[in-house]
C-alpha cells in the first residue's frame, strides 16, 4: 500500500503553476519544492511553516472557492431531483463562511493545514466588518445571479446525466506532462454541442482568461475527443451578471498547445534535476517588485523586513 508518506513530487502542469512562475520564482519554488512533506509528522519546522503559509488563500479567492463548491453542492441537489430553494441555501453558505472564517481568525489552521487560512489573518491585516461583510454579500450576489442565469435554465432543459460535475477527469497528459485543466463544468446541448463553463466571481477580467478557456478547449479535444468547432465555451461572470460565449478553431487550439509547451519548458529549465523534479533554491531569484511581495504567503519568511 502506498501512503502519503510514498508520495512523490511529480511535476505536473496548471493554470495557477504557470501563474506563479510568471509572478515570482522564488515564490514558486517555496509553493511547489520547499513545502513539499510538509503535512508529515515528520517534517522540520521550517517544510511544516512554508507548508501553512502556502495555503494561505487572499479573502477574495477564499470567497471564489466558496461560491464554487456551493454552485457543485447545488448543481448535485438538481441533477438529482431536488429543488433547491434558493435563500436558505445561500444563508447556509453565509453561515458555514462565518464558521471558516471564525476558524482561520483563530488560527487554526496551524494545526490543522487543511482548515480555512485566510492571508488576512495570518498577517493581520486590518479589515473593517463592513469589508468583510461586503465579501459575504458578493458571495449572496454571485449565487443569486446564478440561480437567476438563462445559462442555468439553458442547462436545466439538458439532460442531468451527461453533465460533468465531479466524475470527468481533472487531469490529463500532455506530451508527457499531467496537466490540471478541467473546466468547472460542461454539459451536452440537444444540438449535440459540448458546452464547458468558467463560474467567475471576481470585478475585473481575469488575467490570461483566454489562455485558460483555450486550455478548456484542448481539454475538451484531449479528454473527451471533442473537436473545438464543437464546443461551446462560456465565461460566466456572476457578478454582473454576465455570460460570455468563446468558441475556439484548430488554429487557436494549435496557439494555445504552443503556449503550455512554452510554459512547461521555462518551468522545467529551471530545475537542477528536470528528470528527478529537483529544484534549487539559489535558481529561483526574487522578484523586483515588491508589490507582489505585499500579498505573497511567503512574505515572512522570504522578505521578513516588509512585514
Ligand atoms: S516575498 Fe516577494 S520575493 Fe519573496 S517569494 Fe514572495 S513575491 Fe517572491
Amino acid at each position: 500500500m502506498r501512503g502519503m508518506a510514498d508520495l512523490v513530487n511529480e511535476f505536473s502542469w496548471s493554470r495557477s503553476r504557470d501563474g506563479t512562475f510568471q509572478d515570482c520564482r522564488r515564490k514558486y519554488f517555496y509553493h511547489y519544492y520547499a513545502s513539499w512533506g510538509g503535512w508529515e509528522a515528520t517534517a522540520s519546522e521550517e517544510v511544516r511553516r512554508l507548508y501553512i503559509l502556502k495555503q494561505l488563500m487572499s479573502r477574495q479567492q477564499w470567497a471564489g472557492r466558496v461560491v464554487h463548491d456551493a454552485i457543485e453542492l447545488a448543481l448535485q441537489g438538481l441533477r438529482n431531483g431536488r429543488t433547491v430553494p434558493v435563500e436558505p441555501f445561500i444563508a447556509d453558505v453565509i453561515e458555514r463562511m462565518r464558521g471558516e472564517w471564525r476558524s482561520s481568525k483563530a488560527a487554526r489552521y496551524r494545526d490543522n493545514p487543511k482548515s480555512v487560512a485566510l492571508f488576512e489573518h495570518e498577517y493581520s491585516v486590518e479589515l473593517s466588518p463592513e469589508a468583510w461583510r461586503a465579501l459575504s454579500q458578493n458571495v449572496a450576489t454571485c449565487l443569486r445571479n446564478f440561480f437567476r442565469l438563462p445559462l442555468l435554465v439553458a442547462i436545466r432543459r439538458t439532460s442531468p446525466e451527461h453533465w460533468s460535475i465531479e466524475h470527468w477527469s481533472k487531469v490529463f497528459n500532455f506530451e508527457s506532462t499531467q496537466v490540471w485543466v478541467a473546466p468547472d463544468f460542461g454539459f451536452w446541448t440537444p444540438e449535440g454541442r459540448l458546452g464547458l463553463v468558467d463560474w467567475k466571481t471576481g470585478g475585473a477580467p481575469a488575467e490570461g482568461a483566454a489562455f485558460q478557456l483555450g486550455c478548456y478547449a484542448l481539454y475538451a479535444r484531449e479528454v473527451l475527443g471533442v473537436a473545438p468547432a464543437q464546443v461551446d465555451l462560456y465565461e460566466a461572470n456572476l457578478r454582473e451578471p454576465l455570460v460570455t460565449p468563446h468558441r475556439w478553431d484548430d488554429e487557436r487550439l494549435e496557439a494555445v498547445k504552443e503556449q503550455l509547451r512554452l510554459s512547461i519548458r521555462s518551468m522545467r529549465a529551471y530545475l537542477a534535476d528536470p528528470e528527478a523534479n529537483i529544484a534549487v533554491i539559489t535558481d529561483f531569484e526574487r522578484t523586483e517588485d515588491l508589490r507582489i511581495c505585499k500579498w505573497c504567503n511567503f512574505r515572512a519568511v522570504c522578505r521578513p523586513e516588509l512585514t
